[in-house]
């Protein structure tokens, strides 16, 4: 399986994944139907299904225009979004598997962003590969989701979901959010070496235009105050000891910023 990152809107990212064996092609999060077209076209790929995460137009805005072209192209989504997500054949909860080209991702249920929310995790298939974790606006990049629809209750348990993944796994998120998001990260862990150096490093790539995704866990583990809102340094500049509201502060913050 191949993953094709694709710019979409302002800051979105479309991922399209490809067999080259028998040349089909899935997308996650279809934000727009151009750029969708555009791949499938210089792959000369058959589009058969979409992952969508949750309901938002910047998520399902292409699923319509892209199952004129390819009518028998299966659309994925979250049990708990039907009726939201256009085309909806699959209702998917925690733990169900859905298989494209070589590999098989498990389901995460990881409402907070949205109250249906889903997380697709290809899991590695031979020991030395790694594996990827398609998780929508609940994990970005040095940030997390707006709580739109869900509680900071359910946001942490869906992002402790994510912590118990191998740190190697690659993080495709659906936005290019990561530099506002370690400026706002540097406010609150500011004795956070492993933080300031990846502000470095996300500015320069950002100078160049650059994209900053896929991340990997390990480095969200260490750098991202939304994995890391239990910890004594973020407790702290939360000025709580229970973990659940130091998240609920932080995010709080973080809207403000
Ligand atoms: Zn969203
Ligand atoms: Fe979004």
């Amino acid at each position: 399986m191949q993953i094709y990152r694709l710019a979409a809107l302002s800051d979105n990212y479309i991922f399209l994944l490809h067999d080259p064996q028998d040349n089909t092609a899935a997308v996650v999060d279809p934000a727009e139907a151009g750029p969708v077209l555009q791949k499938l076209q210089a792959l000369d790929a058959q589009l058969i299904a979409i992952f969508n995460t949750h309901h938002h137009s910047d998520h399902i805005g292409a699923n319509s225009k892209l199952l004129k072209q390819f009518p028998s192209a299966v659309v994925y989504g979250g049990e708990a979004d039907r009726g939201r997500i256009p085309g909806q054949q699959v209702f998917l909860k925690e733990g169900d598997r859905v298989s494209f080209a070589d590999r098989t991702a498990e389901v995460f249920f990881v409402p907070g962003h949205t109250r249906a929310h889903i997380a697709y995790y290809f899991a590695p298939v031979e020991p030395d590969t790694i594996g990827d974790l398609f998780c929508g606006d609940t994990l970005f990049a040095g940030g997390c989701g707006r709580l739109f629809e869900g509680t900071p209750t359910q946001m942490t348990e869906s992002l402790n979901k994510f912590r118990q993944l191998p740190d190697e796994t690659r993080i495709w998120c659906a936005h290019e959010y990561t530099l506002n998001n370690l400026k706002f990260a540097l406010t609150i862990d500011p004795n956070n070496s492993d933080l300031h150096r990846r502000f470095e490093e996300v500015s320069v790539k950002r100078d160049r235009k650059e994209a900053t995704i896929p991340s990997w866990l390990g480095l969200e583990k260490q750098t991202n105050p939304f994995l890391r809102w239990d910890k004594p340094a973020l407790m702290s500049a939360a000025q709580t000891q229970d973990p659940v509201q130091s998240f609920a502060r932080i995010r709080g913050m973080k809207d403000r910023f």
